[in-house]
């Protein structure tokens, strides 16, 4: 296919098929392509369903970086970087060194992202006629043992700090958590401006069939390279050459080749994380519930509970290490859950830029070129808010967000 007026959209994660519909619901063609079905391939699968709208500070930060060891995978903890790993990465660490030092400054670009993202959640699934695929109920942040009472007060303190309000929750409301993990003392917070999706993929397919209801196609393909073509571009695949007026990368992490010929170095790390699920599981809040000494978030999802854990720093096509899940399991059940020792688990890739901030902006040269990458942690909880600003640059309206600190060329 050929067209004057197409925007190709690479990558039908939550990013490509939210920017999808918020591009094809203002008249314009959209080409979605994937190799695979929306929402199936990539991180936007299996993650916890979250909407972070606490997450506003990018996680590069001194304390994190002079005591990550106590983080490690084989000291029991949840973060996997084998030192031949981190060899590998030397620049990216630079990289994240050099942004943990300048967390306050990298607050200030990421919290007006992040602030709006529960707003442009509800936005989106009420324009789709789909407002039960999100819900409003905050999330719950718990700590087990006799330092959790301190431990939660300072995270009080600091999300306080930020403008995030958190409600204490009371000994009633923590009670069956106790029990549950047969614990003495516990501590806890409600996120009350939070927020969830009950199914995570279901909101990937629901953006994509928004889309295609808008007048969007949908074509799977995988696609092997983007060449510029005078001011238009070329979709290199094992099928004939497509040639689009404009495109906009959004294939998570595996964006970077695609973006190399026009000059953005993209350094994109997969910052795997894994999942197990309780079909049918009891869940003792209806929301989100992350145990922050643990480092698991327990997820009640549609017909079934989801956990998820770990920041495993390896290849993106790395197997999936089968320890992972079974501890995951285990420390899920110490938690109360009634869950099994063994059954399905995912594993799947956070798109991470060493700063922590997104990459969201268009390519310098006269090919209209667009990108949304790097979403990290929170990419489903960007990506309505994300969709909007790429309407606004395709659009060659002033973004509602300023974009200057997510342009690419920063590194
Ligand atoms: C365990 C885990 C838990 C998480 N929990 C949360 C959470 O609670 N809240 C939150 O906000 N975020 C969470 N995240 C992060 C979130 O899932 C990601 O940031 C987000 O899914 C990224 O979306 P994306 O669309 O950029 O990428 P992806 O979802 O990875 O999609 C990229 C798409 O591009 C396609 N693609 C790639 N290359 C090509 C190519 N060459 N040709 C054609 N197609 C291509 C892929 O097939 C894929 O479909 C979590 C992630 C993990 C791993």
């Amino acid at each position: 296919m050929s067209g004057q007026e197409t925007i190709a959209v690479i990558g039908a994660g939550a990013i490509g098929t939210a920017a999808a519909f918020a591009l094809a619901r203002e008249g314009r063609q959209v080409l979605l392509l994937d190799r695979d079905e929306p929402g199936v391939a990539g991180a936007s699968f299996g993650n916890a369903g979250h909407i972070a709208q606490e997450l506003v500070q990018p996680l590069p930060s001194p304390g994190l970086l002079f005591g990550f060891y106590r983080e490690l995978f084989r000291f029991g903890g949840t973060l996997d970087l084998p030192p031949r790993q981190a060899l590998r990465m030397s620049a990216w660490i630079r990289r994240f060194a050099a942004a943990a030092f300048r967390r306050g400054e990298n607050t200030r670009h990421l919290a007006p992202l992040v602030r709006p993202s529960v707003a442009a959640w509800a936005r989106v699934v009420e324009a789709i006629g789909r407002p039960e695929l999100l819900r409003r109920h905050g999330h719950y942040e718990i700590a087990l043992g006799p330092r959790s009472p301190a431990r939660m007060k300072a995270q009080a303190d600091e999300m306080a700090r930020v403008g995030v309000r958190t409600l204490p929750l009371s000994a009633e409301q923590l009670l069956p958590v106790q029990r549950g993990a047969n614990a003495a003392v516990a501590a806890g917070l409600w996120f009350e401006d939070s927020a969830n999706v009950i199914d995570p993929l279901e909101a990937v397919r629901a953006f994509a069939a928004a889309a295609l209801q808008s007048g969007a196609k949908f074509r799977r393909l995988d696609v092997k390279g983007l060449r510029p073509r005078g001011d238009k571009l070329e979709i290199v695949s094992d099928q004939a050459p497509l040639v689009v007026d404009s495109a906009l990368v959004c294939a998570g992490v595996r964006s970077a080749p695609l973006l190399a010929p026009f000059g953005l170095h993209a350094p994109l790390q997969a910052v795997r994380g894994y999942h197990i699920e309780i079909p049918q599981g009891a869940a003792f809040f209806d929301a989100p519930v992350v145990y922050t000494e643990e480092r698991v978030i327990v997820t009640p999802m549609s017909g079934r509970l989801r956990a998820t854990s770990y920041m495993e720093f390896t290849d993106v096509d790395a197997p999936a290490d089968a320890r992972k899940p079974a501890r995951l399991r285990r420390t899920v059940r110490a938690l109360g859950y009634a869950c099994e020792p063994d059954g399905v688990s995912w594993v799947g890739s956070r798109p991470v830029l060493p700063d922590y901030l997104p990459g969201i902006g268009r390519a310098p040269g006269p090919a209209k070129l667009f990108y949304a990458i790097g979403h990290q942690h929170i990419g489903l909880t960007l990506a309505p808010i994300t969709a909007e600003l790429v309407a606004d640059l395709v659009a060659m309206r002033t973004p509602r967000i300023p974009l200057a600190a997510y342009d690419l060329q920063r590194f």
